[in-house]
């Protein structure tokens, strides 16, 4: 007798679940038990409200995540500080401070990615009138108040620049034996 040729057994097929809100049928790639009241997508995109998201929403969030990033920036700055001046390597403790300089790099990255866009809205909400930060920094002006630092290119590009060149002389001082 010959093998038996493996035929396909064709999977029972699934019936498509039906959405509460429209009743209609819709598809769904995986069956999730949990899922149990199904929306489809286009009743559920219904819901969202984009009318209340303004310029001033948009800032606060590029805000929180710019100081999220410098923040996490600054701390792995100073682990790799300590982690670079208190390690008991001899001959290669220096790589620990390259590495670092790596990572921040890194890091930095991330945060320019968001002072691009943050400027951006920030430029906008100075510019247009009736906005609140436009009255504050006319007001400000009023007073006589010159702003002579900008916090974010201070906090973008000049603080990380400083701590990624200190990672690099440390590293540099201790290869050539400069610094022990
Ligand atoms: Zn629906």
């Amino acid at each position: 007798m010959g093998k038996l040729k493996k035929t396909k057994t064709e999977r029972p097929k699934k019936t498509e679940p039906v959405c509460l809100e429209c009743k209609k049928e819709f598809a769904e790639r995986k069956e999730i038990p949990r899922n149990k009241e199904r929306y489809c997508n286009e009743c559920l995109t219904k819901e969202i409200n984009y009318g209340d998201w303004s310029l001033n929403d948009e800032r606060e969030f590029y805000e929180n995540l710019y100081v999220g990033r410098f923040n996490f920036f600054l701390l792995v700055f100073s682990l790799f500080v300590s982690a670079g001046f208190a390690n008991s390597f001899k001959e290669l403790r220096y790589l620990v401070f390259y590495f670092g300089a790596f990572l921040l790099v890194l890091c930095w990255l991330t945060l320019l990615r968001i002072i691009r866009k943050f400027n951006i809205i920030m430029q906008l909400l100075f510019n247009r009138k009736g906005e609140i930060l436009y009255i504050l920094q006319k007001m400000a002006k009023n007073d006589g108040y010159k702003g002579r630092i900008v916090i974010s290119k201070l906090m973008g590009i000049y603080i990380p620049i400083v701590c990624i060149l200190f990672l690099i002389t440390m590293g540099l001082l201790i290869q050539l034996g400069i610094m022990k």
